[in-house]
């Protein structure tokens, strides 16, 4: 596996592979868990080369967020080999947004809602590095996971309304979970043993798929939202601090269960 730091160098490594290969890219924040490697290997085994990309994109951070977020990249670096990724993408965040950078996509009404209430811009910084990854890599299919629906669903207008999807694919996969219940994110690291025994209130709380019945099971945790969204597929969503970490969650509501 090959760790890549710029642009040039990853589309060097791209171009041999530009006629006849497919090329699969699953972007990432690093912290790797095994929802991650669940993206991994299921692009390993439907692509010709894997591209991972590992950046810990600012523009969709606040400040003290983006301070706490878990980094490990030897970890990740170990585990996205293991794994069968073929490239390592970690560019700086000069590398990404260099001096004069100015250029933003908004996807307007998904991206404002839910997850786009409490975190300003979040979606405006998901879009841009997505579409900017998109282009770097040329992509045949991109992996995310369904954990973020939210995500997914901005994602996918973007690709949409942007004319990218002749040539992409998105390939979205259910949300795997600890034997608790606990869907997996980089930021559980972050709870402390009696924090993650309250989060576990979050996944007993969507499993009900009952919305009344969610916000009850969450009544005195501090919940910032419990709602249906008309994502596609439709899926209760919730999203809730426990001490200062914050952990959102979904339940598929109709079709194959996630
Ligand atoms: P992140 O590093 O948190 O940005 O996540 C990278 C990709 O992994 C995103 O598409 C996430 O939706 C996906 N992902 C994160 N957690 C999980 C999980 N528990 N199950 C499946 N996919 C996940």
């Amino acid at each position: 596996m090959k760790l890549v730091r710029t642009i040039h160098e990853l589309r060097q490594a791209l171009e041999p592979l530009r006629h006849g290969s497919e090329i699969g890219l699953v972007p990432t924040m690093g912290a790797f868990h095994e929802g991650h490697l669940a993206l991994f290997r299921t692009a390993r085994d439907e692509c010709d080369f894997v591209v991972v990309s590992l950046f810990v994109n600012p523009a969709q951070f606040d400040a003290a967020d983006l301070d706490r977020y878990p980094r490990d990249e030897e970890r990740d670096g170990r585990l996205a080999a293991d794994a069968g990724a073929d490239v390592v993408f970690a560019p700086p965040p000069g590398e990404m947004y260099p001096p004069g950078y100015q250029t933003w996509v908004e996807v307007e009404q998904l991206g404002s809602i839910l997850e786009g209430q409490f975190r300003p811009g979040h979606f405006r910084g998901v879009a841009t590095v997505c579409l900017k990854l998109f282009n770097i890599v040329r992509p045949s299919r991109a992996y995310f996971g369904q954990k973020d629906a939210q995500q997914v669903a901005v994602v996918r207008r973007m690709v949409c309304d942007l004319d990218l999807d002749l040539n992409l694919e998105l390939r979205v996969l259910p949300t795997v979970r600890d034997r608790d219940g606990l869907a997996l994110s980089s930021r559980n690291v972050l709870l402390l043993p009696e924090e993650r025994e309250r989060a576990l209130a979050l996944p007993r709380a969507l499993a009900t798929k009952d919305p009344e019945r969610a916000r009850e099971l969450l009544s005195g945790l501090d919940v910032e939202y419990v709602e249906v969204a008309e994502f596609e597929p439709r899926v209760l969503v919730a999203a809730i601090r426990v001490g200062s970490t914050r952990l959102i969650d979904n339940v598929v509501l109709d079709g194959e269960a996630k």
